[in-house]
């Protein structure tokens, strides 16, 4: 009986979307995965689960690794000394042995140059099922000697049962002469379920397999011929084929370097696209009026602007001057000043006769930005109204009068300032602080305030470059990379919970001779009420022991705003000399006077929330200090965070070790930021294929602005990121 005959006939398709009918597309493409040979319902729908449901899905399921010679040892050559290798062989025999306590599953391998034994102590029935006496596996582990060669626990891969599912092009296969000369064995990802479901990779492999020997798998290639010459690429007909089936490692990494690139290539060609027609859009705002308020706000500080806060207003005024649309980041680490550049561009906007907003994540931050353009904007003549969620209705309703009628020049605010009551009479210009923390839904919600306007958005997380050129490839970027000057570098150093004594009495110490301190303790959503009374209690227990007699002030999300308001102010006025907070506090606050940051059960923080929440102290010209009070549960990882803070202060090389350590879907704590996912590439180890791509991409919408060289390219373009796309047009 063969296969063929078992499958469901095709059903017939429903008619592809126009865009996708003139593309010289294999039908089948887009058939469900029941049309496989080896592959019905109940296996369809535990591939479905998995995210595979049409044919392409399948086909750009990439194996995770392969198996090739090179990373076969044979028994023969097995040496003690040696670490973590891989042997491929048939099994001899499956048997268990022993009882009670000494039970273990033993199975003999044989690859033709020798034998071994392969030991399980645990999970005997399992190992027990899953492997039978012909199967040829590969087995990993640490080779050990006694009585003869011997895996413990070895990881196993399933190849093939027996000699009618080994590739029939491959070279014959005795039982017992059984090398892997010349094959590559690719190894697809797994779960418990797809194994439950006999799609474990040697089956995945199977019908992958079949696919290509009984079509033409010929999708039209999106990358041009042009471009894939000049970068040495192989056509995506041929790297789909090798990336599954190479023949050898060449061949597949021939195929995954073209797959990478295609990954990267695609996205900064949406980015180059969006970019291209937002700056081409002649319809922004020409702020090119300049009435000297600028100068008057310079001439009224006390210090210059740093050579970096010179560069960035520079080429804010550009953009704001120009007939384009301004769409620029604003990156620079904790302290650089970015709120004076920001006030900047906010007054050169007010210069020309338009409103200029600021958002910021927080309530404490916009009621301290609010207070900095008061301080600083207020002389100059101009009016500032703060919104957040929780002000008084009274003085709420005032804002938003003041907002919409066009009397408060510059508008402060949290979320609040995107709700559908909030009116601007005449909008130019909206700052976004910490934009990170935003999604891009809130975003594009503030743009839509006004018809057409500026957008200048600001970080102080140091974005590595590789994530910049994914994340925000589509605006320009402006760096701050020095410190205003006289700041001291802040001492670091972690301690066990154990040395809290010493601790506090140094913290103590210091605030008798005039210092202020923070002390931080970690709250999360999931425990929040358990997270907050510990910061209560060990508020309480300051105020009783270590710091008995010192003004101490408690700060937490929950508070009233009127509330957070009166100690917050209290604390930046000098009366509180102590301030124990929750991490509402860890972006923007600013009080110079503040020289001691005490983080407890640090490790529970993030690298990037650590330097935020040490970027609080060390701001004035005082020698500062910051002690990261490491739990009891301190783990590896954790520990390296804590090193890491106190071997470094740059901004940057903290956010590069952030991403090696938690890799860069949790860089910046949260998925909506829009970074995208990649499938084959790698932004850690691929970061020069991903500069090549950039290139070429921004220099093809450069040369062809409407890609009408490479239709396909185009399509493709439209059908992977239509929603993106779409978002140029909001
Ligand atoms: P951030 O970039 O973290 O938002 P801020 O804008 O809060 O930094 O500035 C940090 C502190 O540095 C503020 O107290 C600000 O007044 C001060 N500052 C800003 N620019 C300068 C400068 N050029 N010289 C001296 N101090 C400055
Ligand atoms: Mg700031």
């Amino acid at each position: 009986m063969t296969g063929e005959q078992l499958q469901p006939a095709r059903p017939d398709r429903p008619a592809a979307p126009a865009a996708v009918a003139t593309l010289a597309r294999p039908p089948f493409l887009d058939d469900e995965l029941t049309w496989l040979k080896g592959v019905g319902p109940r296996k369809a729908e535990v591939l479905a689960r998995h995210g595979l449901r049409i044919v392409e899905d399948l086909l750009h399921f990439y194996p995770r690794r392969y198996l090739d010679r090179t990373s076969v040892t044979r028994i023969a050559d097995l040496r003690t000394e040696m670490g973590e290798i891989t042997v491929v062989g048939r099994l001899l025999t499956v048997q268990v042995k022993g009882f009670a306590k000494g039970q273990r599953c033993e199975a003999v391998l044989a690859d033709g140059s020798g034998r071994m034994t392969l030991v399980w102590f645990n999970r005997v029935a399992w190992v027990q099922k899953f492997l039978q006496a012909g199967d040829v596996i590969a087995a990993s582990a640490k080779p050990s000697f006694y009585r003869g060669w011997q895996f413990q626990h070895p990881a196993v891969e399933k190849l093939a049962i027996d000699e009618t599912e080994v590739d029939p092009d491959a070279p014959s296969q005795a039982p017992e002469d059984l090398n892997y000369q010349g094959q590559v064995v690719p190894i697809y990802p797994g779960s418990e379920e797809l194994r439950r479901a006999w799609l474990d990779s040697r089956a995945l492999s199977r019908i992958i397999r079949g696919l290509f020997q009984r079509h033409r798998v010929e999708p039209a290639d999106p990358l041009p011929p042009a471009l894939r010459r000049r970068f040495g690429l192989v056509d995506l007909a041929s790297a789909l084929r090798e990336v599954h089936l190479g023949r050898s490692m060449e061949d597949v990494e021939r195929a995954r370097h073209r797959l990478k690139f295609e990954e990267f290539f695609l996205l900064e060609l949406m980015l180059a696209w969006r970019k291209a027609t937002i700056g081409r859009a002649e319809k922004g705002l020409q702020f090119d009026r300049d009435s000297g308020l600028v100068d008057r706000l310079l001439d009224s500080l006390p210090f210059r602007l740093t050579a970096g806060q010179r560069r960035a207003v520079d080429e804010i005024f550009r953009d704001m001057r120009s007939p384009h649309p301004m769409n620029r980041l604003l990156q620079g680490d904790v302290g650089c000043g970015k709120t004076l550049v920001a006030l900047c561009a906010m007054l050169l906007c007010v210069d020309n006769g338009h409103q200029a907003a600021l958002m910021a994540p927080t309530e404490i931050l916009a009621e301290q930005h609010a207070r900095t353009l008061i301080r600083l904007a207020e002389p100059l003549g101009l009016r500032v109204a703060l919104l957040t969620g929780s002000r008084l209705a009274a003085a709420r309703r005032r804002a938003l009068q003041e907002t919409a009628s066009g009397l408060a020049h510059l508008v402060v605010g949290t979320h609040a300032l995107i709700q559908d009551e909030v009116a601007f009479a005449d909008l130019g210009l909206a700052i976004i602080d910490e934009q990170h923390r935003f999604g891009v839904e809130q975003r594009a919600r503030l743009r839509r305030k006004a018809p057409v306007l500026d957008t200048l958005v600001m970080t102080a997380t140091p974005i590595p470059r590789t994530l910049a050129i994914v994340g925000y490839g589509d605006m320009d970027l402006s760096v701050i990379r020095e410190l205003p000057p006289g700041r001291l570098p802040v001492t670091t150093v972690w301690r066990r919970e154990n040395k809290r004594p010493e601790i506090f009495r140094f913290v103590r110490e210091q605030v008798d001779k005039g210092a202020q301190a923070y002390v931080v303790y970690p709250l999360v959503e999931e425990s929040e009420k358990l997270d907050l009374r510990a910061a209560e209690e060990a508020c309480a227990e300051l105020q009783a022991d270590w710091l008995a007699g010192l003004p101490v002030g408690l700060l937490h999300g929950r508070m009233k705003a009127a509330e957070k308001e009166a100690v917050m102010r209290s604390f930046l006025e000098g009366g509180l000399r102590v301030l124990v907070s929750t991490t509402v506090i860890e972006v923007g606050v600013d009080n110079p006077r503040a020289t001691i940051m005490v983080v407890e059960q640090a490790e529970r923080f993030g690298l990037a929330q650590l330097h935020q929440l040490r970027g609080r102290v060390g701001r004035g010209a005082d020698k500062s200090w910051c002690v990261l009070v490491a739990g009891k549960a301190l783990s590896n990882e954790g520990r390296e965070r804590l090193e890491t803070m106190a071997a470094t202060q740059d901004g940057f090389v903290i956010a590069e070790a952030d991403l090696r350590m938690r890799g860069t879907g949790d860089f910046f704590g949260t998925r909506q930021s829009g970074l995208p996912e990649f499938r084959i590439a790698d932004l850690l180890r691929d970061t020069e294929l991903l500069i090549q791509a950039r290139d070429a991409a921004f220099q093809l919408v450069e040369e062809d602005p409407g890609l009408s060289q490479a239709p396909v390219l185009r399509e493709h373009l439209h059908t992977t990121y239509a929603d993106r796309l779409a978002r140029v047009e909001d």
